[in-house]
């Protein structure tokens, strides 16, 4: 859409390189946030006004998730053999454990070098009210992936059942173009046809939606900035840095490590992901972030779609480095700002713990501070109305978009890295996009 001739007022806006103008989008918000964070009385005058420009993108990226998903996995899932599907299942699977357990110690490492919280001495106040979650059961998540009603699922966007229902699918299709019955071979052929065009159509659309990204990126970060730039800046510098911190240090060791191993340039990575990094760094959600993770892995990094469509998606619902560093560092962090520092068994603990809870974080803003109460009561720091626990979990809850931003960058960076490997060794990746 970028490349259509434009002409009047708008010529120099659909011009620029559109990385350059969401970095610039970026940074403008961020500066007027930190400037509105002066003024308190200006916040919330801005924020109503603003509102409606920053969910105008977000709901334009909701809008696209599942037909996205949808007809992407029905492709597919019908373009790759069963066994080999079983065999990416696999190895993505390994991949998304072990990157996750990876990442906590990466957390739980900078935080005792760091530090953060030490020394506050936090007591207890009624900031927080008492929270129970409980840990769903492993055979209540297995069923949970089976839709009743597929269309149910497709209606309420449950990424989960749609992926089952949506590989399900595909495999049959794929069996029936393959068919001994011409006819049935036919109407088969043409079914995946109409699929993926659904598909490419949903990706075209996703291009647009990114031409307005960089408006909506202003003002949802000048948002986040306003409200909370002062507290992250003041006290909290350094639970802030020591997240960002160790976010970066995955990307970097673990990422570009793993990608140098199976020959593949991070450099090329970075430049190849970088759309979808900056819009999950912006809407603070995996799934919103999903059509964009979709287009750049297959149109910038080369990656098939019969492994991106099935790998993405889950990764989106299941794969969460960066909220995994998040609980990793603000374990740590409530232990030592209410002076009972983590033991090693307690960390240990938190490796457990936190991995399982990044696995049940939604991609959704905010979702990991909730799982970040699991985390607590599993090393028994429990979060009770008026404890010091509680109100240190507040100071967090206080900057949470802040760290949300970095983490859910992280989220979706650590699964298009997994793809671009599993591709890589299944021999599927279009490396003359990776020397370019
Ligand atoms: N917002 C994160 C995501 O969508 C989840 C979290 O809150 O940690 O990936």
């Amino acid at each position: 859409m970028a490349e259509e001739k434009k002409q009047g007022a708008f010529d120099w806006y659909f011009k620029t390189n559109l990385l350059a103008r969401i970095l610039i989008g970026l940074v403008l918000g961020a500066i007027l946030g930190i400037i509105l964070g002066f003024f308190p009385d200006s916040i919330k005058p801005f924020v109503d006004g603003s509102k409606f420009f920053g969910d105008l993108f977000i709901r334009l990226l909701k809008m696209i998730i599942v037909p996205v998903v949808l007809f992407s996995l029905i492709a597919g899932a019908a373009s790759i053999a069963p066994a080999r599907l079983g065999r990416v299942g696999i190895k993505i699977m390994v991949y998304y454990l072990l990157t996750s357990a990876f990442a906590i110690f990466i957390g739980l490492l900078f935080a005792n070098i760091f530090q953060p919280g030490a020394g506050f001495n936090v007591v207890g106040d009624a900031a927080v009210k008492a929270t129970q979650v409980t840990p769903p059961t492993i055979a209540q998540i297995l069923l949970n992936i089976v839709p009743t009603n597929p269309f149910e699922s497709l209606m309420k966007g449950d990424v989960l059942p749609i992926i089952f229902f949506a590989l399900v699918f595909g495999i049959a299709l794929s069996y029936i173009k393959d068919s001994k019955q011409a006819a049935l071979a036919k109407s088969g052929a043409l079914l995946i046809d109409i699929v993926n065009g659904a598909a490419e159509t949903m990706y075209k659309v996703v291009g647009g939606i990114m031409q307005y990204a960089p408006i909506g990126v202003f003002v949802l970060i000048a948002q986040v900035f306003a409200q909370q730039g002062p507290k992250a800046i003041g006290t909290l510098l350094l639970v802030t840095l020591t997240v960002y911190i160790g976010l970066i240090v995955h990307v970097v060791v673990t990422y570009g490590g793993l990608l140098s191993f199976y020959k593949l340039s991070f450099w090329k990575f970075l430049k190849g992901a970088n759309e979808a990094m900056v819009t999950a760094f912006v809407t603070r959600s995996s799934s919103a972030t999903l059509p964009v993770t979709m287009r750049v892995s297959e149109e910038k990094l080369g990656m098939p779609r019969s492994i991106t469509s099935f790998t993405l998606p889950l990764g989106a619902t299941i794969n969460m480095d960066g909220t995994a560093i998040y609980l990793g560092v603000c374990a740590m962090f409530i232990g030592f700002a209410t002076n009972q520092p983590l033991t090693f068994n307690q960390q240990l603990t938190v490796i457990i713990t936190a991995t399982l809870a990044s696995i049940g974080t939604a991609g959704v803003p905010g979702a990991g501070a909730i799982m970040l109460i699991m985390v607590l009561e599993s090393i028994g720091l429990k979060i009770t109305e008026g404890s010091a626990v509680a109100a240190a979990y507040a100071m967090i809850l206080g900057i949470d978009a802040l760290l949300d931003m970095g983490r859910t960058s992280i989220n979706v960076t650590g699964d298009m890295a997994g793809s671009a490997i599993v591709s890589k060794t299944e021999k599927e990746l279009d490396m003359s996009m990776w020397k370019k």
